[in-house]
C-alpha cells in the first residue's frame, strides 16, 4: 500500500528504506520488505506483519547497499504471507519489484510466463512484472527498454518501483491510478507513494503524474510519457510547505 526508493553514494540504504516505510504507515498494511542492490547482487528482506516485528527479525538495516526500494502491503491479490510480501523478483534474482495497486490482466500474464518456463513463488498479481522484465532482458533488451515494455503490457492500477542488477545506479519507475511522488535530497534521490516518507530528509518534490515512467539515479532523473516523450524533471520541481 505504500512504496519507496532510495539511491545516494555511500548512504545506508536499508536503513533509510525502514525510516521511510514507518512514515507511510498510516496508510495501513499486513507485510513489509525491502530490497537493496550491492557488488551486482540483489538482497531482499521481506515478511507478513507490522514493521516493528519484522525489522526486528530480520534487520532492514543491516542490509548493504546505496540503492534500494521498500514496500508496505495491503493484500489485494494472495493472503498476507512471507512469500507475498514485496519485494518480488525474477528466476535469477536480477530483478526487484515493489508494486502498489492491482494488476487486471495477470492471469493471462502469468499464463504465458508459465508457458516460457518462468516459475512463481507467490500467488500475487505483481509477480508477473518481474518475470515480465526478465523476459525482456533475455530477449536482449537493454534494462530500461525491457522496464518500458513491461509496463506497456500491464493494465490496471499501479505505482512501481523496480531494480534491474545490471544498472546499480539506477530505480526505475511507472505510475498509473496510484501515487507517485520523487523527493530530490542534497546527496540521494526518493521514490515514495507520498511525501511524508522523506520530507525529514528534502522538501524538494517531482510529482509524477498518471501514464509516466522513468528513472531516477543520484545525478539524473529521467521522465517520459507513455508515447516516450521527454518530460523535464526542473519543469515540475515544487518546494513542499509541510
Ligand atoms: N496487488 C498487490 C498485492 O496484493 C499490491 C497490493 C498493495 O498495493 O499493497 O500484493
Amino acid at each position: 500500500c505504500g512504496i519507496v526508493g532510495v539511491i545516494g553514494n555511500g548512504i545506508k540504504a536499508g536503513q533509510i528504506l525502514g525510516e521511510c516505510l514507518r512514515k507511510l504507515e498510516y496508510r495501513g498494511y499486513d507485510s513489509v520488505g525491502v530490497a537493496t542492490l550491492s557488488s551486482g547482487k540483489i538482497r531482499v528482506l521481506k515478511g507478513a506483519g507490522k514493521i516493528d516485528e519484522v525489522d526486528a527479525r530480520l534487520c532492514f538495516s543491516c542490509l548493504e547497499g546505496d540503492v534500494g526500494i521498500g514496500h508496505t502491503r495491503w493484500a489485494t491479490h494472495g493472503p498476507p504471507t512471507d512469500e507475498n510480501a514485496h519485494p518480488h523478483t525474477d528466476c535469477r534474482g536480477r530483478v526487484a519489484v515493489v508494486h502498489n495497486g492491482i494488476i487486471e490482466n495477470y492471469i493471462e500474464l502469468k499464463e504465458e510466463l508459465v508457458r516460457r518456463g518462468h516459475s512463481f513463488r507467490s500467488q500475487t498479481d505483481t509477480e508477473v512484472i518481474a518475470h515480465l522484465i526478465e523476459d525482456n532482458l533475455a530477449r536482449g533488451h537493454e534494462p530500461y527498454t525491457a522496464f518500458r515494455e513491461t509496463v506497456l503490457r500491464l493494465k490496471g492500477s499501479y505505482a512501481l518501483a523496480v531494480l534491474i542488477s545490471d544498472t546499480p545506479d539506477r530505480i526505475y519507475f511507472a505510475r498509473r491510478h496510484s501515487p507517485l511522488v520523487i523527493g530530490v535530497g542534497d546527496k540521494l534521490v526518493f521514490l515514495a507513494s507520498d511525501i511524508p516518507a522523506f520530507l525529514e530528509y528534502t522538501r524538494k518534490v517531482i510529482p509524477i503524474h498518471d501514464g509516466e515512467l522513468g528513472y531516477a539515479s543520484q545525478s539524473t532523473i529521467v521522465i517520459e510519457n507513455i508515447k516516450g516523450e521527454a518530460i523535464s524533471p526542473e519543469g515540475r520541481v515544487i518546494f513542499v510547505d509541510w
